[in-house]
């Protein structure tokens, strides 16, 4: 039903959720630039800035804050996306284009939409647009290579985490073959740090907390660490996973002070980044604080202290 729905839409709104990881962001380009060679009208949007670490990707420049009327789409396609409210301010609007079409992997995918691709097993929705470009026809040239890598290669930690599947090798050894410099791609996204970035990281190691039972640690991250090191969100990415590496450590926290919303007032609000190395379900516990995510990687938002995060999150230890 999506292949056929896709094939019949003219005029495409692409959207992602927002704070993109290389995921959303290779699977916008990806998708946006194959339904473009079909010759159809296509706009990629996104509310949040793009990371720098990814502006190498060919086409980036095109995945725009600004969607323009929405009454011009017939289809909107969500990509990477749980649920619709990922997509930020404008979700209810995208919900009003006459076709919502959703590709995901999110296990907590609330099933939104006319038309979905939600797979759960998949490493990444890279792979899910990979083989829907593959279904459609298309011929994947160097820059949709170079997204879809990019998806794969981050949702996977450099096939490091549990979802690394067959597919995710398969996939990106053919994207190799088409032209992706592998080698390129590592430097860009995981070998080239500011100085600031280290500092942070000095920064935030030094606020972990172990449980008593040693099997949670807990790290935060403040906005005034971010001034006092000059550094920005995209210098986060990937912080939380330090804790994981703990001998004995289920389950890492990272829990981050959000800048303030325009209009928020003084009341701070923090993203928790939760990530597991085994049994334990984190895109359940996130579900509960009204997040989500996967079972080993899952986040959300909350207006409580840090005191009161810091207690709730340590209570969940005595539960394995
Ligand atoms: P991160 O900790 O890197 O921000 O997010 C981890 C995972 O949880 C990602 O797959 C991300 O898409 C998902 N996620 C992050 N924040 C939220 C949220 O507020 N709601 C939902 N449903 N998923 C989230
Ligand atoms: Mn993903």
């Amino acid at each position: 039903m999506i292949l056929k729905s896709l094939k019949e839409s003219r005029r495409l709104l692409l959207v992602t959720h927002v704070r993109p990881d290389g995921d959303a962001i290779g699977s916008i380009l990806a998708l946006g630039r194959g339904l473009s060679l079909m010759g159809k009208t296509v706009r990629l949007y996104n509310e949040s800035p793009i990371p720098a670490i990814f502006r190498f990707l060919p086409g980036i420049e095109q995945i725009v804050s600004d969607p323009g009327p929405l009454s011009d789409y017939d289809t909107a396609v969500a990509l990477d996306c749980s649920d619709l409210s990922r997509v930020g301010g404008l979700a209810d609007a995208v919900s009003r284009i006459p076709t919502l079409i959703n590709i995901d992997h999110h296990l907590t995918n609330t099933g939104f939409g006319a038309h979905q691709m939600i797979d759960p097993a998949a490493s990444s929705t890279g792979e899910l647009v990979y083989q829907i470009l593959m279904d459609l026809g298309i011929a994947i040239d160097s820059a949709m290579a170079y997204a879809i890598y990019t998806a794969i290669f981050t949702d996977t930690g450099s096939f490091l985490f549990q979802n690394t599947n067959p597919k995710a090798f398969y996939i990106c050894g053919r994207m190799v073959e088409l032209g992706v410099n592998s080698y390129t791609v590592a430097q860009k996204l995981f070998a080239t740090y500011s100085l600031g970035r280290l500092k942070l990281l000095n920064m935030v190691l030094d606020t972990i907390q172990i449980s008593r039972n040693g099997k949670l640690s807990v790290m935060y991250l403040t906005q005034e660490m971010l001034r006092e090191t000059e550094t920005s969100v995209d210098d986060i990415n990937g912080l939380v996973n330090y804790a994981k590496h703990i001998e004995d450590v289920q389950v890492a926290v990272l829990i981050q002070e959000s800048q303030r919303l325009p209009g928020g007032g003084d009341r701070s609000h923090y993203h928790v980044s939760l990530r597991s190395n085994g049994p334990v379900d984190v895109a359940a516990i996130a579900e509960s604080y009204g997040g989500g995510g996967h079972s080993g990687a899952a986040a959300y938002t909350t207006y409580t202290s840090l005191a009161e995060i810091k207690k709730n999150v340590f209570r969940l230890s005595d539960i394995f």
